[in-house]
């Protein structure tokens, strides 16, 4: 069976038949609706709105006045609105069901967080307002990084970062920063990098200028410390580490990897977008860590990954602090402000590399990280890292005997497994996975890190009951008896039964379609 709909694309009637759907008239399934492009309901003459006729005017941009239609979508208000809804019904969310996508942390955002980002004196504020106007707003940014200083007993932050690949960007910066005021950034070209790195680790190094050196991993899946003291020199700016690290394993070596570090004369930059699973339990900065970035979207909750923003704050020792990017809050005697010059951090005694952004960062962010920080309190922070890794070893614990671990012993927030236990089925990590969508969970994490074969890396995050993990578990060994008693097509099939279907990946990355294009007007009947 193959349903197109009016534009020629397949609808989610296409090969469902194995799943024992029926095509329908309408190509809805049920209450879900086939939703078109919003270009494709152009409808001439409707509109939403109701402007007045301009009448004659003339254009400001005189040769350049406009000769066409933008090709803006005419749609009246009712139609506009069911198109937005009925797409948002499409995009799943941690609101809907279980996420568990390994390294991403996607776990439930408290409503009170909501509540107070929407209050309207802190969402209708903005940031050209006289600073006086806005004090609370700069208090809290204050608050929130007394807080994140306190949490990871590092005595320098900035908060301006909006994602955690920037804050990394600004970490490395103010590492180059300090080196060139010793006068060693000509000399210290080098970023050792551990294999399992998260990408942007290696592409932050490299935009930088530097030469990525990667170190390699041992069988236990941590650095391998010896490879990485022979890898030190006097060339070497600085390590790039995530801990725990991506096989969501704690680097049982990492006060000895930081003081190699130093006394190589480098810096440690600590990927920490993994801080969820030692929040509240592990101070960074008493590991001898000189930077290190706090996705606020995953720690401290709040949506992302399609579903909002992000917020990266760097976290900065003693070593790195004077070099922490422009604006940054300072509680003087008439009040909070932000120190948004270089002559202004003179007088402060900084000497900040430059800035990251064009305002303060993600105001909304912040927000919503200090109500989650201030509602658990500390032992609550404490709770969320011990549920995160307990839930997580759960996982693995229960599954490792239907699918397969490539490292030995408990691991901390996130379960990884490989693809051993698909060997000779005929199914790989990808239909595994896409198995996963049919009954009704977005997947795992797939081939990352990249040191394990087929890798499934599974972040459960702490806000899931044992119920809905267990139900998960069920679902996963279901899968796994599936897969090693023949039922092939259950995979490489899949999904039948998502609006679309096994789409091609490689080619909506490699050969983008971005633009649209009406379809051809219907030939005309010969008169
Ligand atoms: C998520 C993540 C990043 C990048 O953070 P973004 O906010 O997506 O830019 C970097 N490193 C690790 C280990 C991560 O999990």
């Amino acid at each position: 069976m193959s349903g197109m709909n009016k534009q020629g694309r397949p609808t989610s009637i296409d090969g469902a038949g194995a799943a024992g759907a029926r095509e329908t008239f309408t190509g809805n399934r049920a209450l879900e609706h086939e939703e078109p492009l919003l270009f494709e309901l152009d409808n001439p003459g409707a509109c939403g709105v109701d402007f007045d006729d301009p009448g004659e005017f003339t254009s400001h941009l005189g040769n350049f006045e406009r000769q066409g239609r933008i090709g803006l979508a005419r749609v009246s208000e009712p139609e506009v609105m069911r198109h937005f809804v009925r797409l948002s019904a499409k995009n799943y969310s941690i609101d809907a069901g279980l996420y568990p996508l390994g390294s991403c942390t996607m776990k439930h955002n408290p409503r009170l967080n909501e509540k107070m980002a929407r209050l309207p004196g802190i969402s209708d504020v903005h940031p050209l307002q006289p600073q006086q106007t806005v004090q609370g707003s700069l208090e809290l940014m204050s608050e929130l990084s007394h807080w994140l200083k306190e949490l990871t007993g590092m005595p320098g932050v900035t908060l301006s970062p909006k994602a955690g690949a920037h804050g990394e960007l600004c970490g490395m910066m103010a590492i180059r920063a300090a080196l060139i005021a010793r006068g060693e950034d000509d000399i210290r070209t080098r970023v050792l990098v551990p294999e399992s790195a998260h990408g942007t680790n290696p592409a932050t190094a490299a935009l930088l200028g530097y030469k990525v050196d990667a170190i390699p991993a041992t069988k236990e899946g941590r650095v391998d410390l010896e490879a990485f003291k022979s890898k030190l020199g006097p060339d070497v700016a600085a390590i790039m580490l995530t801990n725990p690290n991506t096989c969501g394993l704690f680097e049982r070596d990492i006060v000895k990897i930081a003081d190699a570090v130093h006394e190589a004369g480098a810096y440690f930059y600590c990927d920490g977008a993994n801080f969820n699973a030692i929040v509240g339990r592990v101070r960074p900065g008493d590991l001898g860590v000189d930077a290190m970035h706090i996705n606020l979207h995953k720690t401290f909750s709040t949506p992302h990954g399609g579903g909002g923003p992000g917020a990266g704050p760097v976290v900065f020792s003693e070593a790195l602090a004077p070099f922490a990017p422009l604006p940054y809050v300072v509680n003087g005697k008439d009040g909070f402000r932000l120190v948004e010059t270089e002559g202004e951090a003179e007088a402060d005694g900084t000497t900040p590399f430059g800035r990251m952004t064009a305002f303060h960062g993600q105001m909304g962010m912040f927000v919503r990280a200090l109500s989650y920080m201030l509602s658990h309190g500390s032992d609550g922070l404490r709770q969320v890292a011990e549920d995160a890794v307990l839930n997580a070893n759960y996982v693995l614990a229960s599954l490792k005997d239907d699918l397969s671990a490539p490292f030995e012993g408990p691991c901390m927030h996130e379960a990884l497994f490989d693809d051993r236990f698909l060997k000779g089925t005929g199914v790989e990590t990808l239909d595994f996975a896409k198995a996963m969508i049919d009954e009704g969970y977005h997947p795992m994490t797939m081939y990352f890190p990249l040191v394990v074969h087929g890798a499934m890396l599974i972040e459960p995050t702490e806000t899931e009951s044992k119920q809905a993990v267990d139900l998960f578990i069920a679902t996963l060994k279901d899968l796994a008896r599936a897969a090693r008693s023949n039922d092939k097509d259950r995979f490489t099939g899949a999904p039948y039964m998502s609006p679309r279907r096994r789409l091609d990946e490689t080619g909506a990355a490699r050969r983008p379609v971005l633009r649209w294009a009406p379809p051809p007007a219907p030939a005309q009947a010969a008169e």
